[in-house]
This record gives C-alpha cells, structure tokens and sequence, in this order.
C-alpha cells in the first residue's frame, strides 16, 4: 500500500518561478489528502498527474493567504469538471465565512456539498477517520490560530498462517480470538506459540506536517517516534530573532524538534527568500539532527511498509 508525501509547493509568502507556496498532498493507497492550498495549488496537481476526483479531504492549518489562496480557484475547477462527491474541508472556523460569499458569487452552481469542519487551535483532536486512516490535528505556535495535522495508519490485526487452519483445526471463533492476541490452546491444552498461528501486521506508519510554528516543543508528545515530520524552517540561526518575532523557526529548532519526537526523517520546507543558497539551512540542522532533508517542488517522499 502506497504512503506517500508529494510536496506541491515549498516557498514562504511569494510565489516564485521556482517554488510555489505551501501545498502538500498525501497519497494513502491512491486516496489523496491535501494539506494546505496556496496559490497555484491547482497547477501543480496537474504538473504532478495527482487525479483531482481522488482529492476529498483538504487540510488548513491556518488561514494566511501563503496557505489559501488556492483553494477558491480549486473549488472552482472542480466544479467545472462536474464533480459530484462532498468535499470536505477542515479549517479554522472563519475560513467559511470568508469562502462563502465568494463561493455564493462565483460557484453558485456546483453540483458538489462543500462539508466544513472546524478545527480546535487549543488542543489535540481527532478530526478524520476510516478504515485505514486517522487524521489528528494539533496546535502550532504563530501569529493566528494554527493546527498541525498528524496522519496515522491504522493498527491492523494479524494474517492467520494458512496451514495452521488445518494443523490446528482453527474454526471461525478461535481465528477471531487468535487475532485479538489472545492466546490458543492445541487439542492436549498446551499453549500454542503465536508465530506458528499469524503473520504480525506491518507496523502503522506516520507523517506529521507542521507549518507554519514557532519553536513549539508542546506538540513533542503528540508527534512522538512519527516515521516522517515535515517542519518549516523559514530562518537560518543568523536570523533566529526574525524567527521568534514572525513566530517561526530556524532549521536548527526544526531538527531540535525532530530529535525529541524521534522521528524518522526530517524535511524542511517554506523557506524565506531571503537565501540564495538553502544548503546554511540543511547543514544547521543535520548538525543536531542527521536525517534532515531540504524539499524541493515535486519530491516525493515515500514511507516503506515493514
Ligand atoms: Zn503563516
């Protein structure tokens, strides 16, 4: 099953030739979740063949227009390509009554429900969930309300052995047993070693995106052992008074983060402009983070099943 990050936009603030703004999708077994949707959002769905009817969930973690300004004109295509099915948006309350009038104006006719769903800046919630997947947003440390988002598969359970059906003379209520871990006896009431009756699921894997934050070690425990983080990291340490006024962080506190949640991999993104060489802030924060990686528009960065 696929699990993987396609970045669609990198840049802080400004659109440039070379990176867009912030937008991400997520690729769960060919659904795909976007987070955040700045301007040209649309185009770079394109550029990265990302099929636009797989998108029905859209993440906002807060609403400056770096991290919105392409989602009207979104709406908008989708529905021009006659889409049908709800979308749902999660977002801070008052971006449907901003989106609103200006769907009412230019949108009147779309033939899709538009579900919004209002995030709780203030603390860890639950705010998606299927078969597959759970969706926890979380708050970050800036200038407005802001979430981060943490995606997590689910725990399976366990594949019974096939040969051990008929070794064992399993039924259906000892299959179900066995795979809720508990433990099976053989016919002379000898506990059965599990290995010889499952396959273990393979272990639920993780992405956190968090942008945009200042240093915010509170969301430390939310995020913990997570198998890929992405962090802002708008600011070299030369610049680390600019990052505490903006309330952002350098690439240092990004892999400070990084180190204390444990986490797989590091990858930064939403860069000033301000650097014509980006590599000050890889070589800053693999100083106390080794496993950090600079993103650029189109990577994707996929998370292996083990
Ligand atoms: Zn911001």
């Amino acid at each position: 099953m696929t699990f993987s990050v396609t970045i669609l936009g990198s840049n802080s603030a400004l659109p440039t030739t070379k990176r867009y703004p912030t937008a991400q999708v997520l690729n769960v077994s060919e659904r795909f979740f976007l987070i955040d949707c700045g301007e040209g959002t649309q185009l770079q769905l394109r550029s990265n063949k990302i099929k636009f009817s797989r998108i029905n969930n859209i993440f906002i973690s807060h609403l400056h227009g770096d991290h919105v300004f392409g989602l009207i004109g979104l709406i908008s295509t989708f529905g021009l390509l006659g889409r049908t099915n709800d979308l749902h948006i999660y977002a801070h309350s008052d971006l449907e009554k901003i989106l609103q009038p200006q769907i009412d104006y230019f949108c009147n006719d779309l033939r899709f429900e538009l579900v919004f769903h209002h995030l709780n800046p203030r603390e860890p919630e639950l705010i998606f969930e299927d078969k597959n997947l759970e969706v926890t947003s979380f708050p970050l440390k800036h200038r407005v309300p802001t979430c981060g988002f943490l995606f997590r598969e689910k725990q399976k359970q366990p594949n019974i052995i096939k040969e051990a059906i008929s070794e064992f003379n399993l039924g259906i209520a000892d299959i179900v047993k066995i795979k809720k871990g508990e433990p099976f006896y053989d016919g002379s009431g000898n506990p059965v070693d599990p290995d010889k009756l499952i396959i273990p699921p393979p272990v639920p894997r993780s992405y956190a995106f968090c942008s945009d934050t200042g240093y915010n070690p509170a969301m430390i425990p939310v995020i913990k052992d997570v198998n890929l983080l992405y962090h802002e990291s708008t600011f070299a340490d030369e610049h680390i008074d600019l990052a505490k006024k903006t309330t952002h962080s350098t690439a240092r506190q990004a892999a400070t983060i990084a180190k204390e949640a444990n986490a797989g991999k590091l990858i930064l993104g939403h860069f000033s402009s301000r650097y014509d060489d980006l590599s000050i802030l890889e070589k800053e924060a693999r100083e106390v983070f080794q496993e950090t990686y600079l993103v650029n528009d189109g990577d994707v960065w996929k998370i292996k099943s083990t």
